[in-house]
Parts: structure tokens; sequence; C-alpha cells
């Protein structure tokens, strides 16, 4: 069954999920353009999303139009969090917006710091394009893990008038596309383990327009296979496409690659911090930074600057280290200079609520820090050696209304 309406939770519950670090993912879509990023991501939200308790009572009166728009707007903010089921389990996962393109202000490397896996979407048709190179192999080497879908397999059908073992011998050269260049732009250690497949469940395929999908898993689970969806896009009208859609819907494919593949943040910071920062491991912050120690001296840096009408600039990042909370005097590392945090809070859905306190392995969206730029590190220890060290130039800010 499709569940169209997301789930009530209250902010309790999510905190109680992410107090186990191991039900935590923070990951990121990246994509060539049109390649179905945003139509993929907005499935995600709208199909396993939470609505927070703020909006709960105005999302039903809303209709589904107008959830629709607010949903589209969002996801280019800065954190949209799922939470999903996996075979019992619950998983807080936290989907942070990675611009598409490189430009000029490193915003794609700064989002590929806070997050350690990413979804790397394909159009069918065109596969590997030269923007999906660039930004998995940015990915790469920033050790962030990749699995990867292919999208719009819709088109294999009308477009190209495959059938089902036709699809399968086309789609398995864009799998041996995309694992060249694990091969040439992945640390030796990573080229073999990061590499994907089909029977290791680290690809999926599916209409992210029709919301229908599938991994290895699910094809064994459900049944489904290519010969449906060559049915599917065969048939007369849409009844098929529609059952395909209910029977085995996109979000299980990509969430379900991410909660088996992507690792938590914990497990990932042993040996993603070496790599992104340049500071002394053996120091109390290092270890911390190792440990994702929510005991340790806080450590946070900014990915996106949202100036919310309402709270004022909002600062969104992934917190390393450390536990913060209301009040907390805090240190902008690059721009050396203090700072306090009015208010904590993380994104619950699309919309952010009020925690008060985050431990370490989370996302933060903090309030009160007015001179805070996207790159920023954030610290409880003045001395901190920051991230990255980051040039203030002006830089477009996403405004949501
Ligand atoms: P982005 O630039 O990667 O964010 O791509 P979008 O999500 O905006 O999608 C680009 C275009 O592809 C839009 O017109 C979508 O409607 C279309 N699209 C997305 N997913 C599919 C799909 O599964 N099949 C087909 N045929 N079109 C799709």
């Amino acid at each position: 069954k499709i569940e169209c309406m997301p789930k009530f939770k209250s902010t309790q519950e999510i905190l109680r999920i992410i107090g186990n670090k191991d039900q935590i993912r923070n990951f990121g879509v990246i994509a060539h353009v049109d390649h179905g990023k945003t139509t993929m991501s907005d499935s995600l939200l709208a199909a396993s999303g939470i609505i927070a308790p703020s909006v709960a009572g105005q999302a039903l009166a809303l209709d589904s139009m107008k959830l629709e728009q607010n949903r589209q707007m969002t996801i280019r903010g800065a954190n949209v969090t799922l939470l999903y089921e996996n075979e019992g389990k619950d998983y807080v996962i936290n989907m942070i917006d990675t611009p598409g393109h490189i430009d000029f202000t490193g915003r794609v490397t700064r989002a590929l710091r806070a997050i350690d896996g990413v979804v790397v979407v394909s159009d069918s048709v065109e596969g590997i394009m030269t923007q999906t190179e660039t930004v998995t192999r940015q990915a790469l080497e920033e050790r962030v893990r990749p699995v990867l879908y292919i999208n719009k397999i819709d088109r294999l059908v009308k477009e190209l008038r495959l059938d089902g073992p036709a699809m399968q011998k086309w789609l398995s050269n864009i799998i041996a596309d995309f694992n060249r260049l694990v091969d040439l732009y992945a640390e030796p250690e990573y080229k073999e383990k990061w590499k994907v497949s089909i029977q290791g469940n680290s690809v999926a395929f599916g209409s992210a327009k029709d919301r229908w999908g599938f991994n290895f898993k699910m094809a064994q689970k459900l049944g489904v296979g290519f010969k449906d969806v060559y049915e599917a896009y065969t048939a007369e009208g849409t009844d098929k496409i529609k059952a395909l859609a209910e029977k085995s819907p996109l979000h299980d494919a990509v969430l379900g690659m991410v909660v088996e593949h992507h690792p938590p943040p914990h497990v990932a910071q042993k040996y993603r911090i070496p790599k992104i920062w340049p500071g002394d491991l053996n120091s109390e912050i290092g270890q911390a930074l190792l440990n994702c120690d929510e005991k340790g001296p806080a450590m946070m840096m900014v990915t996106t600057i949202n100036v919310d009408p309402q709270a004022g600039r909002v600062a969104t990042g992934r917190l390393y280290s450390g536990t913060i909370k209301d009040g907390d005097e805090i240190y902008l590392i690059d721009a050396k200079r203090p700072g306090k945090v009015q208010s904590v809070n993380i994104y619950m859905g699309n919309t952010r609520e009020v925690v008060s306190v985050l431990p370490a392995g989370n996302i933060p969206a903090l309030l009160g820090l007015d001179y805070a730029v996207s790159g920023e590190s954030i610290s409880t220890v003045k001395t901190a050696t920051a991230f990255e060290s980051i040039k203030y130039v002006s830089e477009p800010v996403v405004t949501i209304a």
C-alpha cells in the first residue's frame, strides 16, 4: 500500500531514534542536470516524509496541490529529514541539499563534507554524462560512498522500444560505465568495495515521474522485474504503471540502498575526518571528531544559510562532535568572531522544529548566528582548526518565503 500522507511523528520520537547513531543516515543526491534529481527527491519526501507537529493541522487543511508546491520549494532548501522503516527498524535519514553543478564558491564540496553517502541519479537513455562524472569524482575524493539510481526507465520502452532482456543489457552498460568512474577516482582501498552492482543491492531502477522503482532485494521479494516494466508501458492506459508504483514504490528502492550501504555518522567519521579535517587527530577535538563523540567539544560545519522572514538567518550543517544547545557560546572559526546560539532546531520533513539540544551526527539548524556563511566551521573551542579556510566572498543565499 502506498502511503500518500506522510506520517505524524512527535519531535520526542525523532529524538529518541537519533539517540542511536546506527539509526542515522546523512546523504545527498547528485545528478547531471535534468536527469531527475528534483523529481526523485520530491517523491522520497512525499512518500516517506514526516509532518512536523507545528504544521500537522495546517497540512491536513492544505489541498494536495499546495502540499506539492510546498515540497518542491523546500526540497531545494537546506535539509529534508525522512523517517524510514527498514526491516523493522526506524531510521532518521537526512537528505542534505547538494547543488547539482560545480560553481566557483565550492558549494558542492561543502555539502559533500556534511554527508556520508550519495545517490547518483542517471537518466537511463543518456547514461553517465559529464556532470555525473564531475560530481561522482568529487564525492569519491571526499570519501563519500555512492549508490546508483537509474531513472527514466520508461524512456527505454517508450522511446527506445527495448523489451525486458534488451533493457537489462542496456542498463548493465551504464552500470559498467559508472564503475569505471569508481575505478578511476576512488582511493585504492575503496575501489572494489564501493563498486555498485545489481546483486549487491547498490543499484536501483525506476521512474521518478511515475514513482515506481526497485532494487535487487525488492525484485526478489516482490517478484517484479523488467518484464513488468515493459508490460506496464506497452499496455493501454496507466493502470499497470500505477499498480507497479503501489507494489514497488520508488522510495523503498532508494532508501533501502541508503540504509544498507551508506554508513551511519560514527562509522563514516572514522575514515572521513582524516580526509576532510586538517587538524591534529590526536588532540581532544581530533578524537571527538573521529569518534563522533557527543561528549567532546562541539564542532560543526555549515552547509547552507537560509534567510527566514520570521527567524532571520538559519545556519544548517553537520554537527561532527559534541552537543549543541540553546544559549551556547560558540566561535565562528573562519570569521574569527564569537556567536551565541539562540535556538537549536531540526528538520522534520521539510519543516524546522525547535529541539533546544542536539548531539553529534545530526544536522542542526541554528538561529542567531548572524555572521555565519556556508562553509563556516563552528566550535565551542576558540582555537579549533577549521574544516577548510573559506574566502569571504558574497554568494547567493536561499530565501524561503
Ligand atoms: P533535475 O534537473 O535533475 O532536478 O531533474 P528534474 O527532476 O527537474 O527532471 C527533469 C525533467 O525530467 C522533468 O521534466 C521531469 O518531469 C522529467 N522526469 C523526471 N523523472 C522522469 C522519469 O522517470 N521519466 C521521464 N520520462 N521523465 C522524468
